[in-house]
């Protein structure tokens, strides 16, 4: 086996790589706060490939979006 061999992947690649379940905390961490740079890539490289994680971010984004409205004053009751 050669030692010096050439690598096909590239290191700073490999280092992004996050399984479905690291990539479910930060998508759940991401909700509340805003993620440090190497964590927001390393996410948004696991969504470029992973189908169902993008299904789950698809759903968190659809569910925030219920919260703020119900947040929201349902209806603008301005007075002028
Ligand atoms: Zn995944």
């Amino acid at each position: 086996m050669p030692t010096g061999s050439h690598k096909k992947v590239p290191g700073i690649m490999a280092r992004w790589r996050i399984d479905c379940r690291s990539a479910d905390l930060l998508m759940s961490r991401q909700k509340d706060a805003r993620l440090p740079k190497t964590e927001r890539w390393a996410l948004w490289w696991h969504l470029r490939f992973c189908d169902s994680c993008r299904a789950v971010r698809r759903n968190l984004e659809f569910l925030s979006r219920v919260i703020r409205r119900l947040d929201a004053p349902l209806s603008p009751s301005k007075n002028d």
